[in-house]
């Protein structure tokens, strides 16, 4: 197919879009690939239809190749599936709910565990019958508190969703696996530069979910990674290494010291250090005493419990809520403080936590022998080389502490650094939660009925046009991989000569003719505006025809690297089909 840039439905924009802050928004609408709608809303141009298509292509191939089978549900859905697994409720303010003229509850599906389960469950019977993945690419509903940077969070976006099914747990891993693999092949096709991060540390069994994170500084997720080695983790995974244990023996005596005013761990360090003790003490020497409480679900009451840190550190609260799940954490509130004296607030020491029946979780880092400077449980005092395992010993330990730059990688290789990403994945073995919701069981060998257990498997086709965008880019414009570009040719015409012309048509014809997809700019345009077009619209490879044409050379210009190459005409074509197919 040869496009025309005369009649092609595109207008490039000179000027950055108003309400633009991420790279891939600002080019994805100057270059014409998508407009926007509504807070969250986008629709697709041709060339950005060409790059959507491209990728939903990639998916589809990897999906295919394990055996995965595509199917097509409605987005718009009836609530009772929805309610019988809670999510209709539990979804809350992020789910599009609507009614039909009947008055009845309908919803526009944020993702079909609920409908997959029971497509399976009406179709399949007998153990013979599994395993079974089925998948589908199809826009999804969310009502994004912030949707954000066009077509990176959509309030409608393209997702390919896929669903496992295994009579075993062993079959489980085996498609769980199948599908990490086939993410793998996927986003290295894409020539995405990504990680694979464990969601959780692993209290729900290892592997369980696993995040695919594009490397991206203007992604709104912050995960770690070794300088060293090939770790990544979200910050909630991180393990804290323990230091080694202590000798408690020549540790000097705790002496309590009047440290009035010492409200914060700066201030404190300030009157330590003044104390004159022959060492001079900085906040990493400060046991910092955090005090929560957590209520489980279904629990009527709560529980008070104390964490101890390095002074340097503060509680992580997404690594709080994650080491507490499934029970809800907040901080203790005046009125709590009112009603336990014992609790001196700015002045909370080991001591009394424990005399007081208050669960006292330590960091990682506060091991035996450990000598500290902690609250005396007295307004104005303080505590200097209060010792762990001998001055008091902690109920257990809770990694909560906040993930820095410059700590040691768990894997013992290099130190952390910071980094953001882009989820463009998610893989999560649900296990038989939805199963159990609907009573999907097989027909076992021995009659008997056997529970299927599930996986859940996406990726945001829509948003890894932009996270392509987010990666391949220049000031000029977009710069696409060859296998997602919406054409393999940009052919410019540069002048408005009619042999030039003539030279691009007849260009454009053979290259069409061996399988190649071309865009030819026959506008009346200027060379320059050609240029810039050309450049902005981010074709890999740019032909030039001009001046030269009457020499009998072109030019070619690869968009990435810059370089350009003079080559006779007559060979041209041969060329380019080698430079696209590589
Ligand atoms: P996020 O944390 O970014 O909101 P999520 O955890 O809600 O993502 P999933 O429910 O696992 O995402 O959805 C599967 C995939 O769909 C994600 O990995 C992401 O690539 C994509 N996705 C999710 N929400 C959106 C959205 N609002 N717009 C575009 N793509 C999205
Ligand atoms: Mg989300």
């Amino acid at each position: 197919m040869i496009t025309r840039m005369s009649s092609l439905f595109l207008r490039t924009l000179r000027e950055d879009p108003a309400d633009a802050e991420v790279p891939s928004h600002k080019l994805l609408v100057r270059a014409g690939y998508v407009r926007r709608v509504a807070p969250g809303g986008y629709s697709w141009l041709p060339l950005g239809l060409r790059v959507l298509r491209n990728v939903e292509q990639i998916v589809r191939e990897e999906m295919d190749a394990i055996g995965a089978q595509e199917i097509q549900f409605p987005a718009l859905l009836p609530k009772e599936p929805y309610e019988a697994t809670n999510r209709w409720t539990e979804y809350g303010p992020n789910l599009f709910r609507l009614k039909d003229r009947k008055n009845a509850d309908f919803l526009l599906a944020p993702t079909h565990e609920e409908m997959f389960t029971l497509m399976v469950k009406g179709e399949y019977s007998s153990y013979k019958d599994y395993p079974v993945t089925l998948y589908q690419i199809q826009n999804k509903f969310r009502d994004e508190a912030r949707p954000r940077a066009g077509i990176l969070r959509g309030r409608e976006f393209l997702m390919k969703d896929s669903y496992s099914f295994d009579l075993t747990d062993e079959g489980l891993s085996e498609s769980y696996r199948a599908h990490r693999d086939a993410y793998i092949k996927i986003f290295d096709r894409l020539g995405l530069d990504y990680v694979i991060v464990a969601a959780t540390s692993g209290a729900m069994g290892g592997s369980a979910s696993e995040e695919f994170l594009a490397v991206a500084e203007t992604g709104e997720d912050t995960f770690v990674r070794s300088s060293e080695s090939g770790f990544a983790a979200n910050v909630e995974a991180v393990v804290t290494p323990a230091p080694p244990a202590q000798s408690v023996e020549d540790k000097p005596a705790a002496v309590v010291h009047d440290t009035p005013d010492t409200p914060t761990i700066a201030s404190l360090v300030d009157v330590v250090n003044k104390l004159d003790l022959g060492r001079t003490f900085t906040a990493a020497d400060t046991l910092k005493n955090v005090l929560v409480k957590t209520r489980l679900p279904g629990a009527k009451d709560w529980e008070f419990l104390g964490i101890g840190l390095p002074g340097d550190r503060e509680v992580d609260e997404k690594r709080l809520e994650a080491a507490l799940e499934p029970a809800e954490v907040v901080l203790l509130t005046e009125t709590d403080f009112r009603n336990n004296p014992h609790l001196v607030k700015g002045y909370i020491g080991p001591k009394a936590l424990l005399a007081n029946g208050v669960k006292y979780l330590v960091d990682p880092r506060v091991v035996t022998g450990t000598a500290w400077v902690t609250g005396a449980d007295q307004d104005g005092k303080h505590v200097v080389d209060l010792v762990c395992g001998r001055d008091f010993t902690p109920d257990g330990t809770i990694d909560v502490a906040e993930v820095r730059a410059g700590d040691p990688s768990p894997d013992g290789k290099g130190v952390l650094e910071a980094a953001r990403g882009i989820e463009i994945g998610h893989i999560f073995q649900l296990g038989r939660k939805y199963a159990d919701a609907f009573k999907l069981d097989a027909l076992g060998a021995d009659s008997k009925p056997v529970r299927i257990t599930m996986g859940s498997y996406g990726v945001g086709v829509s948003r890894l046009v932009a996270v392509l965008a987010e990666q391949n880019f220049d000031e000029r414009g977009l710069v696409w991989p060859r296998n997602v570009a919406p054409y393999d040719v940009h052919l410019v015409v540069a002048g408005k000569d009619e042999t030039l012309l003539a030279g691009g048509e007849k260009l454009a014809a053979e290259l069409h003719e061996q399988g190649l997809n071309v865009v030819l700019d026959d506008r009346k345009a200027s060379p320059g505006v050609k240029f810039a077009d050309a450049e902005l619209v981010g074709v890999p490879t740019i032909l030039v025809v001009g001046r030269g044409l009457a020499n009998g050379v072109v030019e070619i210009k690869d968009r990435r690297t810059g370089d350009r190459e003079e080559i006779p005409v007559e060979t041209a074509v041969e060329h380019l089909v080698k430079v696209v197919r590589g």
